[in-house]
């Protein structure tokens, strides 16, 4: 304490009477779930075999809750092309994309994506996340408006909130609701309007054609998250855009990621060179934040030529999806307006999500229940995404292990 300056008397009862920090609670009883055995959420998962995984303590399970849409994850092509970036470019970059962290990697997988999404230029981020984040924020500030689905993701959201535009919201996939909204606007104002492709809890499919049509009306930029719908909407998996076969340029910030469909890490916007130019110097998230690593760029580029040298797979998991949804329809379960592999399983209260969940779990089926504030309140539900690697008779065994449960449970 040598030449430091003791606390007096009356400073030591300052610090004493302060109180001290409150550590927030978990926004769900985790410790009362937990209890319960009715907590699923962070399951240690042990080893891939295909749509079956082993998980830690509970051996091997369907799996009803991946991503991997197309089943890319474990594609030799795909583990090939990573394994050649580490020999090539080891396991890391020299930091940001802005100073020295561009490969040529990087730049090679940038443009399979603008040529995939008919874009003129595309750029990458860390993660999707990352990327709404980033780009929104360097999009709108605090004189402009933003305009959201009232179910976007919570990355939009985020993205909005940090940006400092003014956020509206119009009802879900309402489309009169938002040229309401934007009449109301200052016809000179900035006017984002941002919604999912596919909602992520829903899998319901945003109306673009009626909102490309009002954003043109009102001079309104728009952006789409495809984080649900690459590689799965569209005759050959390019998106919403080619799903109603509107013009590639319909919508002018084209957001996807590349943790699902793709099986690797990360986020993209594809657009034109000025948008993509504005992202690579005024985007924080790109401009103060480490590149991806080789490995995972090289995963994404691999993965990306295998969606646009094998549309069939498109085609394939619509028909799997609609097999499994009309299965559950017929069941009586309410699946929403569900038109993609994100089949929700409405289940009512948090209580009951949990318990139809833990019975479908004890039958060995890896299944999610969705508790609010995520989703609506009193819509807590199964998340059930079907993808390429189900077998008919993997989703047989879904649906009777779901039914068996649902009927338990009073839900059918
Ligand atoms: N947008 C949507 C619609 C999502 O569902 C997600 C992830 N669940 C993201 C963005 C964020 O993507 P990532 O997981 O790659 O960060």
């Amino acid at each position: 304490m040598l030449g430091q300056q003791q606390p007096t008397v009356m400073e030591m009862d300052q610090i004493s009477a302060a109180t001290p920090f409150q550590l927030p609670a978990p926004i769900w009883p985790v410790a009362q779930m937990k209890a319960d055995g009715n907590y699923f959420f962070q399951e240690v998962i042990e080893e891939l075999r295909g749509a079956r995984v082993v998980v830690r303590g509970r051996g091997e399970m369907l799996m009803l809750s991946s991503y991997s849409y197309l089943g890319l994850l474990r594609h030799p092509e795909v583990e090939h092309a990573a394994r050649q970036a580490i020999n090539d470019f080891s396991t890391g970059v020299h930091g940001v994309r802005l100073l020295a962290g561009t490969t040529s990697l990087h730049v090679e997988l940038e443009r399979a994506i603008a040529d995939f999404k008919h874009t003129e230029a595309a750029v990458v981020f860390s993660s999707g996340y990352v990327t709404n984040l980033t780009a929104i924020s360097a999009l709108v500030g605090p004189d402009d408006y933003v305009i959201c689905d009232k179910l976007n993701h919570a990355s939009i959201v985020d993205g909005c909130k940090l940006s400092g535009a003014e956020l509206l919201r119009f009802a879900h996939n309402d489309i009169a609701d938002l040229a309401h909204r934007l009449a109301a606007l200052p016809s000179t104002a900035n006017k984002l309007v941002v919604a999912d492709a596919v909602f992520s809890m829903d899998g319901d499919i945003f109306d673009l054609p009626t909102a490309v049509e009002v954003c043109r009306r009102y001079g309104a930029y728009l952006m789409i998250d495809e984080a649900h719908s690459l590689g799965i909407l569209g005759q050959t998996g390019r998106g919403i855009e080619e799903h109603f076969g509107l013009d590639a340029s319909s919508v002018d910030v084209k957001m996807g990621t590349l943790s699902k469909t793709i099986p690797s890490v990360g986020g993209y916007i594809a657009g034109s060179h000025r948008l993509i130019e504005l992202l690579k110097h005024n985007g924080r998230g790109f401009v103060y934040s480490g590149a991806l690593p080789p490995a995972q760029v090289a995963a994404a580029h691999a993965a990306f030529a295998i969606l646009a040298r094998e549309p069939w797979r498109a085609q394939q998991l619509r028909e799997k999806t609609d097999y499994f949804r009309t299965a559950l329809q017929q069941m009586g379960f309410n699946t929403l307006d569900s038109q993609t592999p994100i089949v929700p399983v409405i289940c009512g209260a948090n209580d009951h999500a949990w318990r139809m969940a833990k019975r479908c779990q004890d039958q060995g089926l890896f299944v999610q229940g969705i508790p609010s504030p995520v989703v609506p309140n009193g819509s807590a539900r199964l998340r059930c995404i079907v993808t390429a690697d189900h077998t008919l008779a993997d989703l047989d065994e879904a649906l009777r292990v779901i039914g068996a449960a649902g009927k338990a449970e009073g839900v059918i």
